[in-house]
């Protein structure tokens, strides 16, 4: 059949080309459509088929708010205004040649459509972002009520213009097509059952389009290697794709834009087919295709966005056409029994004439209506046994055991319960009664209902919409600004502009945003159990002052904000509420800056994970690990705070427990990491923001005395050297970033920088030690007289403190009253030290003795001040004595280890361990504490250390994990962290300290080798998991291998081009030995695992290699290792480096000696004041 057109004037010639565009010179000289003279299939047919009923099919039509004729601006450039009938629906306005056209020649998203106004005399402006176009209208009611519609259709969106971005649709598939006849081609959107048109793809972004043509209708055809021909009763579209494999794509494409318009409206012509059901119960618009399902009601777009106001809890709106699933045979028969008209005899039994909708009615009308028509059941008829709850119930349980739906209706909207009781244990509930009774419409109508609100008229009537409660169950909804989502973590300011208005809910358990509050259908939602996180960001991160963030089970994050505070903790308050168990329920009164769920493993049971619930507030971490027991862990008082296993695990180590934090995820647990590191963090330069000890005294000046007290007492001069100001500026730097991580070391360390960095803590600490408030009143103490009244005094004055200052100074004064005791060896007595503190602690510039004195009589009464146990410290003093003798006598060859030595050092939370020396028996057995930091030199020599057994030279003591029945083992590297191992490795596998014989002979094998590479042949098999089992498969077989600094590759043979595998070196883990099991065919064997980190995709694979001799196997061995670890096999000064250092100052680094150790008093105060002035002049000075 012939769908060309006939002859027709020039000014009917109709373009699908927008008219706004430059190319408008469809009203002048060259039409871009060719005219009909070129036969060509675009045709325009007038009669005929365009019958009124045809048109009616087209689902444009359906929801049409207004239409008529309007003059529309002309283009750029041209004089005259264009006749054009434009039509308005929910989602679009179009444009047409004439009312007769079924293709527009543009449309305009309302979601796009930023401001609405009349300009001018009888001409109205439709603003979006980047375009502006203007109508006239023949009338002044006319122009009125165009500005008036429009506004109510993007009333609900009064967004900030920059705001709008991104696309309503949510495309299938799209790109540019040329359109047979065109002279450029058209960005094409293939969106469910429809096809856009735009003109490119900026217009398509702004939401400004040519035409959608409705698939229902349609028909595609390949012609053609490139084309092919989309028609439809009005029009052929003739498409050239750019490749005969992208002409495949679309038709593929558009068919399945067909399929799913035919589904689609499969539904609604069954629904329809009951005649009340074709004409909104809401508003009467013609052809509604969306329903609340509970409530028995067929409604229009429009009212279907009111009713989703309303919130799932009251009405449960769905469509027609696509919320396919949800359209039981069952659900279709109770709304083909019911029907809206005999709905409507209930729900608008009472509607007093001047509130009744019409489908012209605005946005405000409706939503007044249908609050009051479904949550205040204002119209609807009243039961007879209303207000009798037994009675209701009782109704109930008979009604649903016959058919009769709308008396059911009835009953549950006015009150009868749907969960109540039968009494009948067989069948307990109203819906189980109706299965029974073989009623199963009954059933499916109850169960819809089974989470209803009723109904609830207000006394007052009043419309108060804004004080909707939220049923019990959590459920919120309002306006938010989200981001695109994310697969990463956001490290840049989002302005506004990146952030776009979304009308979102959560309700049900499920978190959803909508284009805006007239969508029926979410751009995205989020269940309550796919939220694992909600972080709250600090105020003005981003361009909205109040944003926080989503992480989803899938890893990836979203990101809210708002203006307004209220909203904000609402929100917060809401969905953290949502998704936080019971269980955990004490977490949600915390005001966290961070919640959710991680795995966990804690010291107790490494075996096993657990899920945690976290809440991050401040510098404590709230934890639920079991049913309601929280715990609380102080996370600047932690003893050990790390990320291991390549950022794959956190360990937090605190008195008495270890807890291992896994990374589940990647993008919730990096934030957790991060959150928790900074609130572990010192949070300031005050005091009490330090990273404190279990017993409050700042982990920077505990570590430095600590050091001082076993390596500097007899340090001449200690603290009036200065240290090297560069290096003590790190350690302070290192210190702030994270005073637990450092460890200070003797050698590494020098005890100048070390004691300088002490007092540059206490010069530039915030408020000082003494409070910038009472500061005065310790100078004012050392004027008294009377030496009892003025140790009362300092009594008063040190109660005063706050806890951590008296804590600290407490220390410090013990700490100093120590170093004096010693001053014969260190030249720092009593004035000395007090002349360097007094200056520091009080943060004055040294001119004047007063601090100086305040300090003398702290340290000098130090016992009665603080009214200290003299035992206790005459235990002390001997412990240094003690300290100091083994230094002498053990000179440089042992370690003094704090553990043993200082008392001050408190019980943490290790994991301890039991590790053997050189034989698995329990007589050989050691339980050794096993801090996180821990090598496996350090922890061999720890071991050695205390069964008394020296290293010699060329004893290569190691740590080996021995594992399958001591049938594999494998030396750790010295520089290898012991605790992974043993966090990672199951029951089986032991640790052991034993010399490594091979060692010499490898090292020397290394040193002959100019570059670290190795191959030959091997004989390989492998272990494939086989159902997850593991089991072994295959012989061992020759292969041809080869190592270099990247990768072990395996060939068939010497002459394989490719290999058959290629595995990273980095990844490999190789133990000596074979399983005897496996029958290796030599006895040099090496175990091979391979683990794969991969987030997604973790691997482990195992398989086994053997050598002819015992030289090749080292030789294997020794080349992956020496490239695992760079060539580093050994510490180059043997074990004993590992814990063992220097006592001499390091010279080399140029340890000056800044302040003059013997000379004039007032030559150190001088100094003492310059160096406070500026930490750099006396390094100037000097050089
Ligand atoms: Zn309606």
């Amino acid at each position: 059949m012939s769908l060309q057109v006939p002859n027709h004037h020039k000014e009917r010639i109709c373009s699908l080309y927008s008219d706004d565009e430059v190319l408008d010179e469809d009203d002048r000289s060259s039409p871009p459509w060719p005219n009909e003279s070129s036969k060509s299939s675009f045709c325009l047919p007038h009669t005929g088929r365009l019958s009124p009923s045809i048109k009616e099919d087209s689902s444009q039509l359906a929801a049409v708010i207004k239409m008529g004729w309007l003059d529309k601006n002309p283009p750029q450039g041209a004089l005259y205004y264009q006749r054009r009938w434009v039509k308005l629906d929910v989602d679009y306005l179009r444009y047409f040649d004439n009312e007769k056209e079924v293709y527009s020649k543009g449309l305009i998203s309302t979601a796009f459509i930023t401001s609405v106004s009349s300009v001018g005399e009888l001409k109205f402006e439709v603003a979006t972002n980047n375009r502006t176009f203007i109508f006239r209208a023949e009338s002044e009611t006319e122009r009125n009520e165009w500005v008036c519609v429009l506004r109510d259709c993007t009333g609900g969106r009064h967004r900030q213009s920059s705001l709008t971005s991104g696309s309503p649709l949510a495309p299938d598939y799209q790109g540019y097509l040329e359109l047979r006849g065109l002279r450029s081609k058209l960005y094409t959107v293939v969106a469910s059952d429809k096809v856009f048109l735009y003109k490119n793809i900026d217009d398509y972004r702004i939401g400004v389009g040519i035409t959608s043509i409705d698939m229902n209708v349609g028909n595609v055809k390949d012609s053609d290697r490139r084309s092919f021909d989309l028609t439809t009763p009005y029009r052929i579209f003739s498409f050239i794709a750019e490749s005969e494999q992208m002409r495949e794509q679309w038709v593929k494409a558009m068919r399945e834009a067909i399929g799913e318009a035919l589904s689609n409206s499969e539904v609604v012509e069954r629904i329809w087919a009951e005649p009340s059901n074709s004409s909104c119960a809401d508003c009467g618009a013609p052809k509604p295709d969306w329903a609340a399902i509970n409530l028995c009601v067929v409604i229009c777009k429009r009212c279907a966005g009111e009713h989703r106001g309303l919130g799932p809890s009251i009405s449960k709106v769905r469509s027609l056409k696509m919320d396919k699933k949800v359209w039981t045979e069952e659900l279709i028969q109770v709304f083909l029994g019911l029907g809206n008209e005999r709905v409507n005899s209930f729900w608008a039994a009472n509607i007093p004439p001047s509130e009744a909708l019409s489908p012209s009615s605005g946005s405000e009308d409706r939503r007044r209506f249908i609050t009051n028509k479904y949550r205040q059941g204002k119209y609807r008829k009243y039961h007879p046994l209303y207000g009798n709850q037994r009675e209701l119930n009782n109704a109930l349980c008979i009604n649903v055991q016959c058919s009769d739906l709308l008396e059911t209706l009835s009953l549950i909207f006015c009150g009868a319960d749907v969960n109540c009781s039968t009494g009948m244990a067989s069948c307990p509930t109203p819906e189980s009664l109706a299965s029974t009774h073989s009623q199963p419409l009954q059933a499916e109508l109850l169960r819809h209902n089974l989470n209803t609100e009723l109904p609830q008229l207000q006394v007052d009537g009043g419309m108060d919409l804004e004080h909707y409660q939220p049923p019990p169950t959590v459920s919120y909804n309002g306006f938010l600004h989200k981001t695109a989502s994310m697969g990463r973590a956001v490290t840049e300011r989002k302005v506004k502009e990146d952030f776009s208005r979304r009308w979102c809910t959560l309700n049900d358990g499920t978190f959803s945003y909508y284009e805006s509050d007239k969508n029926a259908i979410p751009n995205g939602t989020l269940k309550d159990s796919d939220i694992v996180c909600l972080a709250v960001d600090a105020p003005d991160k981003h361009g909205f002052e109040f944003t926080f963030e989503l992480y989803s089970e899938s890893d990836r994050l979203y990101l809210f904000g708002t203006d307004d505070p209220d909203s904000h903790k609402e929100w917060v308050k809401c969905i953290a509420k949502s998704f936080i168990p019971a269980s955990a329920e004490p977490l949600l009164r915390l005001s966290f800056e961070r919640i959710g769920r991680l795995k966990c493993k804690d010291g107790l049971n490494l075996q096993q994970s657990k899920v945690g619930w976290f809440a991050l507030t401040g510098s404590t971490l709230h934890v639920y690990l079991e049913k309601n027991k929280g715990e609380e862990i102080h996370l600047r008082k932690l003893n050990e705070l790390s990320i291991q296993q390549d950022n794959e695990v956190l360990v937090l180590v605190e008195k008495g427990r270890t807890l291992y934090i896994e990374g589940e995820r990647k993008l919730d647990f990096a934030g957790w990491c991060a959150a928790i590191q900074a609130a572990a963090g010192s949070g300031g330069d005050t005091l009490s923001q330090q990273q404190l000890t279990e017993t409050d005294i700042p982990v920077i000046v505990l570590s430095c005395i600590d050091y001082i007290t076993q390596c500097g007492l007899t340090s001449e001069g200690i603290y009036r050297k200065s240290g090297v100001n560069s290096r003590v500026a790190a350690l302070c730097e290192r210190f702030r970033q994270d005073a637990r991580s450092l460890r200070l070391k003797e050698g590494e360390h020098q005890v100048d920088d070390v004691s300088n960095t002490l007092k540059r803590f206490f010069r530039d600490l915030e408020e000082g030690l003494f409070t910038t408030e009472n500061g005065s009143n310790w100078l004012g103490a050392t004027a008294i007289q009377d030496e009892n009244e003025k140790i009362s005094e300092y009594k008063v004055l040190l109660d005063r403190l706050p806890r951590v200052n008296k804590a600290t100074l407490q220390a410090l004064i013990n700490h100093l009253y120590c170093v004096q005791r010693f001053a014969d060896l260190n030249q720092m007595n009593l004035h000395n030290l007090a002349i360097v503190f007094g200056p520091t602690l009080f943060q004055t510039d040294g001119k004047d003795y007063t601090a100086g004195r305040a300090i003398e009589d702290l340290i000098q009464h130090y016992i009665l001040i603080f009214e200290v146990d003299e035992q206790q410290l005459n235990k002390q003093l001997e412990e240094i004595k003690a300290i100091i003798k083994m230094r002498e006598k053990l000179n440089t060859k042992f370690p003094v280890r704090n553990a043993d030595i200082h008392p001050r050092t408190e019980g943490d939370g290790h994991f301890i361990c039991t590790v053997y020396l050189e034989e698995l028996k329990a007589t050989a057995e050691q339980h050794v504490k096993i801090p996180g930091s821990m090598t496996a030199a350090e922890l061999a020599y720890e071991v050695l250390d205390r069964r008394n057994i020296p290293v010699k030279e060329k004893d290569y003591w190691s740590c080996w994990e021995v594992c399958e029945n001591q049938e594999i083992e494998r030396p750790l590297h010295y520089q290898e962290r012991v605790l992974p191992i043993l966090h990672s490795v199951g029951n089986e596998s032991l640790l052991l300290i034993k010399k490594q014989p091979a060692m010499d002979a490898m090292i020397t094998y290394l040193g002959t080798k100019v570059d670290v590479s190795k191959h030959g042949m091997m004989k390989f098999r492998e272990e494939r998991a086989f159902l997850g089992l593991g089991l072994p498969t295959g012989n061992f077989h020759d292969r041809f291998f080869i190592l270099n600094s990247t990768s072990l590759r395996m060939y068939k043979d010497v002459r394989s081009n490719k290999p058959e595998r290629d595995w990273g070196v980095k990844n490999l883990k190789i133990y000596l030995g074979i399983k005897k099991k496996l029958r290796p065919p030599t006895c040099w064997g090496l175990t091979v695992v391979y683990e794969s980190k991969k987030q997604d995709k973790p691997e482990r694979q195992q398989w086994y290699l053997c050598c002819e001799t015992q030289t090749e196997m080292r030789e294997w061995y020794a080349t992956f290792l020496s490239i695992q670890y760079e060539g580093n096999l050994w510490p180059q000064d043997g074990l004993q480096q590992s814990r063992v250092s220097r006592v001499l100052p390091d010279t080399r680094h140029g340890n000056v000696s800044l302040i003059p150790l013997r000379g004039s008093e007032n030559e150190m105060r001088n100094s003492v004041a310059a160096f406070s002035q500026d930490a750099l002049a006396l390094l100037r000075d000097v050089r």
